[in-house]
C-alpha cells in the first residue's frame, strides 16, 4: 500500500518524512480502534515510541562526540515535561535519568524504576522533609538560595563529604529569551542566586569554602525562545565560576557541572531544529573546557525529548461559523493545550485535519478558527488558520505535543483527562500500548469531593 500523503506540509528534510508519515499513519489507527472517535472517547494522545528513543539516541551521542574519553555523563529528563510513568520508564530504558521538582515528580521517577543515582532534586521551594528524603535517597539536589543551604546545614552529617551530590543553582544573569515566562536568567528571575547582585559572587565562593560537601554547580538559563549562545553563555558563566571557586580553594571541590536542559523546539515544521548536535557543537566552541574530563556532566532535557513524538487527535464534533469566520469546535482545548490557550502568541502550534476515517484531509486552505470544548471564549488552539475546511465528523491534530501538553492537563469543565496511548509503527501496521488510561467519569468524581458528598450538611 502507498502511504497515504503527510496531513502537514512538505516535509523539510528527509529525517521528517518518517516521522510525518509515522504520524499519519498512527492517527488513522487509533481511529479506526476507536481509541478517539465516535464513541465515548473524543480526544487522545498518541506518543510515537520510535521518536522518543531517536532523541534519547542523538541527546547521548551529541555530547559523547564532543567530551573526553571517559568523561562521566548523566543525561536526566525534565519530568515536568512529560510526567507520566511508563514514559520516564522508557527514557530510563534508553539511559536517560530524571530531573524532579516536587514531591509528585520524585514519587513518579520512583514508580518508573529511575535509580536514586540518575535522579537529580531541583526546585526552588523544597520543604525540610523534602531535603531529608533526596538526602537519605542519595539523590543528587541543587539549593536555590543561601536560606535553603542553611537549612542543608543542618541535614547534611558533619564528616559526609562525598556521600552526597549537592550543588547550588545560579542564576548568570545573562537576559531573557523570547518567552518571558520561560527566560529563568533574567536579572530578577526568581530562581537560583542571582550572580551579578552585589556581593552574591562572593557570597557563593564562600559558601563552597566553608561547604566541603558542595561538589557540584548548577545552571539553567531557559526555555524555548533563548539562542544557543544565549544558553552557553550560562554554561559558560557557570564553568568559569566553578574554576575560580576550585583554583581559590586550591582543591578540585566542584566535580561536576549541572547545565540544565532547555534545548528550544521547532513548532513550526517537522524539522528537528536546532539539534542536540548543534548545541553540544556550540557549547564546544564557547566552553571548550567543560569537555576536556575534569567535570562530570549532567544535563535536563524535557522539551527537546518528547515534543516531537507527540501528537493529540479531537474529533470536531461541530462546525460552526460566526462573523463570516468558519469555527471547527473541537474536543481539543485548554484542558489539553494549557499554554498554547491562554498565551497563543508565544506557543502557537500546528493543527492538521484529518477525515473521519484518520485520512488527511485535502481540499483548498480556509482560513479558519480551531476551537477547543471549554466555556469561555478564548478555548482557541488556532486562530485564523489557513487548512482544509474541519466538518463535523473531522479530525483535528494537535502536532508537537509530546512535552507539556496531555501530560499537564488543566481541569476546567470538569473535561476528563483524555488517553495517552504510545505507539510503534513497523510497516502498514500500527500497535498501541497505554500509557495512561482515559479518566473515568467516576474517577472524575471522586477526584471532585465525591466521596465527601455529605460533608457540608
Ligand atoms: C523545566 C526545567 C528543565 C527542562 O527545560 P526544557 O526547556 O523542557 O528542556 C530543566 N531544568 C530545570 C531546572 C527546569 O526547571
Amino acid at each position: 500500500m502507498e502511504p497515504a500523503p503527510s496531513a502537514t506540509s512538505a516535509p523539510a528534510d528527509d529525517r521528517a518524512v518518517p516521522l510525518a508519515l509515522r504520524r499519519d499513519q498512527a492517527v488513522r489507527a487509533a481511529i479506526g480502534e476507536g481509541l478517539v472517535g465516535d464513541g465515548r472517547q473524543p480526544v487522545a494522545a498518541l506518543l510515537d515510541l520510535a521518536t522518543v528513543r531517536e532523541a534519547a539516541r542523538a541527546l547521548s551521542a551529541a555530547f559523547a562526540e564532543v567530551s573526553a574519553d571517559g568523561q562521566q555523563m548523566l543525561h536526566t529528563f525534565a519530568v515536568k515535561a512529560g510526567s507520566l510513568v511508563p514514559v520516564l520508564r522508557l527514557l530510563d530504558d534508553c539511559g536517560i535519568g530524571a530531573e524532579v521538582a516536587s514531591p509528585g515528580e520524585l514519587a513518579l521517577a520512583r514508580a518508573a524504576g529511575v535509580p536514586a543515582s540518575r535522579t537529580v532534586l531541583d526546585s526552588p521551594a523544597k520543604t525540610t522533609s523534602e531535603l531529608r528524603e533526596a538526602l537519605d535517597l542519595g539523590i543528587a539536589l541543587n539549593a536555590d538560595s543561601p536560606e535553603e543551604l542553611a537549612r542543608l546545614d543542618d541535614l547534611v552529617p558533619r564528616g559526609a563529604m562525598d556521600e552526597h551530590a549537592i550543588g547550588v543553582r545560579i542564576n548568570p544573569q545573562i537576559g531573557g529569551g523570547a518567552i518571558d515566562a520561560m527566560s529563568t536568567a533574567t536579572a530578577t528571575s526568581k530562581f537560583g542566586v542571582a550572580l551579578r547582585d552585589g556581593g552574591a559572587r562572593e557570597w557563593v565562593v564562600d559558601a563552597y569554602r566553608t561547604r566541603p560537601w558542595l561538589t557540584r554547580l548548577h545552571c539553567h538559563v531557559g526555555s524555548q525562545g533563548m539562542a544557543l549562545t544565549d544558553m552557553a553563555a550560562g554554561v559558560r558563566a557557570t564553568y568559569e565560576l566553578a574554576e575560580e571557586i576550585n583554583t581559590g580553594l586550591g582543591r578540585r571541590q566542584i566535580t561536576v557541572l549541572d547545565i540544565g536542559g532547555g534545548l528550544p523546539v521547532d513548532f513550526t515544521s517537522d524539522r528537528i531544529s536546532p539539534t542536540y548536535a548543534d548545541y553540544a557543537r556550540v557549547l564546544a566552541a564557547e566552553v571548550p573546557g567543560l569537555f576536556d574530563g575534569r567535570y562530570g556532566l549532567v544535563t535536563e532535557f524535557g522539551r527537546s525529548l518528547l515534543a516531537k513524538a507527540g501528537v493529540i487527535v479531537a474529533r470536531v464534533e461541530y462546525a460552526k461559523s460566526a462573523g463570516g469566520r468558519p469555527i471547527a469546535v473541537t474536543h481539543a482545548g485548554a484542558q489539553v493545550a494549557v499554554r498554547t490557550v491562554f498565551a497563543p502568541d508565544a506557543w502557537p502550534i500546528r493543527v492538521a485535519a484529518y477525515d473521519a476515517k484518520g485520512l488527511p484531509k485535502d481540499g483548498p486552505d480556509v482560513t479558519q478558527d480551531v476551537a477547543g470544548p471549554c466555556c469561555f471564549a478564548g478555548d482557541l488552539v488556532a486562530k485564523g488558520r489557513d487548512l482544509p475546511l474541519l466538518a463535523a465528523g473531522d479530525h483535528a491534530a494537535l502536532l508537537d505535543t509530546g512535552a507539556y501538553y496531555f501530560s499537564n492537563p488543566f481541569g476546567y469543565n470538569s473535561l476528563p483527562r483524555p488517553g495517552v496511548h504510545g505507539f510503534i509503527a513497523e510497516g502498514d501496521a500500527v500497535r498501541f500500548r497505554t500509557i495512561r488510561a482515559p479518566q473515568t467519569l467516576d474517577d472524575l468524581v471522586a477526584e471532585s469531593g465525591g466521596p465527601h458528598r455529605d460533608a457540608l450538611l
